[in-house]
């Protein structure tokens, strides 16, 4: 039996979940947490495997059919692979995604392409380790760039994710983008958004999508727009003769809004549907209070049913109107 496709308010479909399984991270990356670190959930406000696999049941019930798991990051949640292994067997769910940093993932490549993993999103901001080291608060590249070899000679899609900042890896554009001039990989430089833990943000970015697009136009004048997926978050091009290809994604300009088809649910549980909201709907609460099925779904067709129109509105409703949370609570 097929699921029916679910609309939101603005006849938006509704079929992809990014989950946050854990705000614990083994980085301290400057944009997401500030150096001490956030207040961690104690770990009994996480949701546990088996609500996670409930979740995702009841959503693929409700016409998600991709999730993306992320965090914090997902591998310091021991076990990270028997969710996963469980994930990807729920009916209805087609596409299984991962974000990571790379630092514990190797070990878990095999399995991962033996599981059909859809795609997996490394976080590398720089290919220069001093760098990575100011930006992260951590001595880990190599780690990172081994992860990155061995995804690539593994086959699973491979996404590099890239802040782009002033003043810490402006340099590191156009080396990132000739990554892609051997490898099929997509380089994705991501606006900065407010999302750092602190609350300090600025309210203008320097780095928008058009600056990061214009500097790159200045090495490669030649650079070719390439089909964009449908839903996508990034602008993508191709310079002629590479095999990979780049995007760049206008995080902070939220120009994507109009046919945003995600949700997201936070480590703590909490539906977000819209990156710039506070949180709509406690499925936590809801599930540890003996919620049925039937009253879950209930609800989350609710939350679907009044979504924002776009980020900024999202962001006009919030009851805390200082962004202050980590990226890493949300899941990025
Ligand atoms: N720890 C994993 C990782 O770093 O890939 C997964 C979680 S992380 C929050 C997911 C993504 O969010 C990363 O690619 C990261 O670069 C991005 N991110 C975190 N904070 C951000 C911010 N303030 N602005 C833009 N992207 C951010
Ligand atoms: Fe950790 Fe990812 Fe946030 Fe960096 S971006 S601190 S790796 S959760």
């Amino acid at each position: 039996m097929t699921t029916p496709q679910l609309y939101d308010n603005h006849g938006r479909p509704i079929n992809y979940l990014r989950l946050a399984v854990t705000d614990r991270c083994n980085l301290r990356c400057f944009y997401c947490m500030p150096e001490e670190g956030i207040q961690y959930l104690p770990k009994k406000e996480l949701l546990t495997f088996e609500e996670i696999e409930r979740l995702i049941q009841l959503v693929a019930s409700l016409g998600i059919t991709k999730i993306r798991l992320t965090g914090g990051e997902p591998f310091v949640r021991t076990d990270l692979m028997q969710l996963i292994r469980k994930i990807v067997s729920v009916e209805g769910i087609e596409k299984v995604h991962l974000t990571t940093n790379g630092i514990l993932t190797s070990p878990h490549i095999k399995e991962l392409k033996e599981l059909r993993i859809a795609s997996v999103n490394l976080s590398l901001d720089t290919l220069n380790r001093e760098r990575f080291k100011k930006i992260t608060r951590r001595d880990e590249f190599e780690n990172t760039w081994n992860t990155l070899q061995q995804l690539i000679a593994s086959g699973i899609p491979v996404k590099i994710n890239a802040v782009v900042m002033e003043g810490k890896n402006i340099e590191d554009i156009i080396p990132m983008i000739e990554l892609t001039r051997a490898h099929n990989v997509s380089v994705r430089f991501i606006e900065e958004m407010p999302f750092n833990g602190a609350g300090n943000h600025y309210q203008q970015l320097t780095w928008t999508y058009k600056k990061i697009l214009d500097w790159i136009k200045v090495q490669y004048p030649n650079l070719v727009k390439i089909a964009d997926e449908p839903n996508t978050t990034s602008y993508n091009y191709q310079v002629p003769g590479f095999i990979g290809n780049i995007g760049v994604i206008a995080a902070f300009s939220r120009t994507f809004c109009g046919t945003c088809n995600r949700i997201r649910v936070t480590a703590q549980g909490t539906l977000k549907t819209c990156l710039y909201d506070d949180g709509v709907l406690n499925i936590k609460e809801l599930m540890r209070s003996g919620a049925s099925d039937e009253e879950i779904k209930g609800s989350l067709i609710r939350a679907f049913s009044s979504r924002p129109h776009d980020g900024f509105e999202a962001e006009s409703h919030r009851k805390n109107k200082v962004v202050s949370e980590s990226m890493s609570t949300i899941g990025g």
